[in-house]
C-alpha cells in the first residue's frame, strides 16, 4: 500500500489543479486517471468543439462572400484538414495536463481506474488498477458521460457520442441528431454549416427549452435558414442497420411517426455522473437520485476529508464551475477562506453563431421569483457594431431588480454574446446598481457600449 496526503481521482478540469496546488503546497499527492487526461473539456467537449465550430463558422462567413463584396467561387470543405485542427487540440490539450501532472514535484499519477475500498486508521483505501492507495483526503472530479438513450436497436447500430464525433475520418453525409440541447444545436449548426445535412429530433417543442421564449424563436429561425431540419415534441424509438448508415423510427408526440436514414447518428440527450463506479458505499458517500455527489456549500461530501468536485457534484456542468469549485476548496483547505459554491451567479453559454450568452435569472424565471423586475430588450439589428459586421441576428435582454437596482439576469444572443455576457457577470459580481455601468465610459463601436444605453429604456414586466 502506498501512503498520500491527498488522492484525486479523475483528471477533469479541477483535479488537476487541485493536485499541483497540493502538491506546491508540500503535500505528496497521487492522482488517478482511467482514460484521458483532461477529461471532457479537452477531449470531447469544450476545445475540441470549438474549434470544428471556427472552422464552421469560417465556411459560413465565406458562404456569405457576396454580402461582404468578394466572390469564392464555390466552397469545397477539406475534412481533413477540419479534422486535423480537432485532433491537434485534443493531442495538445490532452499532452500538456499530462505533462503537467508528472512534471510536477510531489504528485504521482496512476493511470488506472480509481474505487472506494473503505477507510482504515483513519486514512480513505483507494484501489487503483493493481496498486492499493491510502490518504486521509480525497478530491472526487470524476465528471460525467453521455446518457444512453432508451431506443430499441441502438445497440446495433454504430451511434455517435460527441467523443467518436469528433475524431470522425469522414464528414457524415447526413447527421442525425437526437436531441436539440447545448451539445446537438452546437454540433448540428457546425455540421450543416461544413456540409452535412442535418435532422435534429428533440423531445421538448423547442430547442434549449430552458431558455426564454424569444431567445428560442430567434434559434429556430436562425436554424431553419440555414436549411436544419428540426422534428421538436419528437423522439427515436427505434434504430437499425440501413446499408452503410442507420434507419431511425421518429414519433411525434400526437403518435404520428416518420422514418430517417442517416450516415451518422449523434445521441446528445444528456449526461449521467461518473459516480457509481467508485463504491462509495463503502466510505459512507451518499448521492441524489440521479447520481451525484451530495456536498455541502463548502464542496465537502458526507464523508470527512472526502471532497467532490465539477461535474459529479451536479452544481455545475461547464468547465468554469469545475475549475471554481477547485479554486473555492484550494481557498478554503490552504487559505482559510471560507468560500461557498452557493455564492456563485450562474453564467455560461451557447456557442452557436451566433453565440447566446447567459448570466443569472431568464425572463421566466425573473417573473417566477416574486421580485418587482424591470426589463429591456434590444434587438441586434439595431445594434451598430451588429450592422457594421452584417451579422444583426439576435437579442440583448437585460433583467433589473426594481428595488435594488441591481442586476437579475441578462442574455445576449448575438455576435459576441459570449463575451459580451462575460461584462454584465463581472458587473454583477460587484452587486453595483444598474447605474454605475450607465456612467461607465464605453468604447465605440462595439456591442456592449449599448448596454448602458438599453439600460436606459428599463421598463417593469
Ligand atoms: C460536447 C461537449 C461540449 C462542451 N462544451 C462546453 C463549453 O463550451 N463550455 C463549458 O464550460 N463546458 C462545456 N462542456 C462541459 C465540460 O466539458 C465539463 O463541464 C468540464 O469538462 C468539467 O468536467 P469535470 O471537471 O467535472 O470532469 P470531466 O472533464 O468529465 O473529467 C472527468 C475525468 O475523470 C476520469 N474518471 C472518471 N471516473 C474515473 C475513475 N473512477 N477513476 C479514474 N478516473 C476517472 C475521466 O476519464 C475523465 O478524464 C462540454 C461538454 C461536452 C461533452
Amino acid at each position: 500500500m502506498k501512503t498520500f496526503d491527498a488522492i484525486v481521482i479523475g483528471t477533469g478540469q479541477s483535479g488537476p489543479s487541485m493536485a499541483v496546488a497540493l502538491a506546491r503546497s508540500g503535500k505528496r499527492v497521487a492522482v488517478i486517471e482511467a482514460k484521458h487526461f483532461g477529461g471532457s473539456c479537452v477531449n470531447d467537449g469544450c476545445r475540441p468543439t470549438k474549434t470544428l465550430i471556427a472552422s464552421a463558422r469560417a465556411v459560413h462567413l465565406a458562404g456569405r462572400g457576396a454580402d461582404f463584396g468578394f466572390q469564392t467561387g464555390s466552397l469545397e470543405v477539406n475534412w481533413s484538414v477540419v479534422h486535423r485542427r480537432v485532433r491537434e487540440i485534443i493531442e495538445r490539450g490532452t499532452a500538456g495536463v499530462e505533462h503537467w501532472l508528472r512534471s510536477t514535484s510531489g504528485i504521482e499519477v496512476f493511470c488506472a481506474f480509481g474505487r472506494f475500498l473503505g477507510k482504515h486508521e483513519g486514512l480513505y483505501l483507494v484501489e487503483a488498477g493493481a496498486e492499493q492507495l491510502a490518504a486521509a483526503q480525497v478530491f472526487i472530479n470524476t465528471g460525467t458521460r453521455p446518457l444512453v438513450p432508451d431506443v430499441v436497436g441502438i445497440e446495433t447500430v454504430p451511434w455517435l457520442d460527441s467523443q467518436r464525433l469528433l475524431r470522425l475520418e469522414q464528414r457524415p453525409e447526413h447527421l442525425i441528431v437526437l436531441g436539440g440541447s447545448y451539445i446537438g444545436m452546437e454540433m448540428g449548426q457546425a455540421f450543416r454549416r461544413l456540409g452535412s445535412r442535418v435532422s435534429i429530433v428533440h423531445a421538448p417543442a423547442t430547442l434549449v427549452n430552458r431558455e426564454d421564449d424569444d431567445m428560442k424563436q430567434e434559434l429556430h429561425r436562425i436554424f431553419a435558414r440555414e436549411a436544419i431540419d428540426v422534428y421538436t415534441q419528437s423522439t427515436i424509438v427505434k434504430a437499425e442497420p440501413c446499408g452503410s448508415g442507420i434507419r431511425v423510427f421518429v414519433r411525434h408526440h400526437d403518435g404520428s411517426e416518420r422514418i430517417l436514414e442517416g450516415s451518422h447518428w449523434l445521441c446528445a440527450v444528456g449526461r449521467v455522473p461518473n459516480s457509481d463506479q467508485l463504491n462509495l458505499q463503502a466510505v459512507g458517500i451518499e448521492t441524489d437520485a440521479r447520481g451525484f455527489i451530495g456536498v455541502n456549500e463548502f464542496l465537502e461530501t458526507s464523508a470527512s476529508g472526502v471532497f467532490a468536485l465539477g461535474d459529479v457534484n451536479g452544481k455545475g456542468a461547464f468547465t468554469h464551475t469545475s475549475y471554481q469549485d477547485f479554486e473555492i476548496v484550494r481557498d478554503n483547505l490552504l487559505f482559510g477562506r471560507g468560500r461557498k459554491w452557493t455564492d456563485r451567479i450562474t453564467s455560461y453559454a451557447l456557442f452557436t453563431d451566433p453565440p447566446l450568452g447567459r448570466v443569472g435569472m431568464t425572463e421566466t424565471e425573473a417573473r417566477a421569483s416574486g421580485k418587482q423586475v424591470l426589463m429591456a430588450v434590444k434587438p441586434m439589428s439595431k445594434i451598430g457594431r451588429a450592422v457594421e459586421e452584417a451579422q444583426t441576428d439576435g437579442l440583448i435582454k437585460l433583467l433589473v431588480d426594481a428595488e435594488t437596482h441591481t442586476f437579475l439576469g441578462a442574455a445576449v444572443l448575438g455576435i459576441y454574446g459570449d463575451e459580451v455576457i462575460q461584462s454584465i457577470a463581472y458587473f454583477m459580481a460587484t452587486g453595483s446598481r444598474y447605474e454605475v455601468m450607465q456612467e461607465t465610459l464605453p468604447i465605440h463601436p462595439t456591442v456592449a457600449e449599448f448596454l448602458p444605453t438599453i439600460l436606459g429604456e428599463l421598463r417593469p414586466l
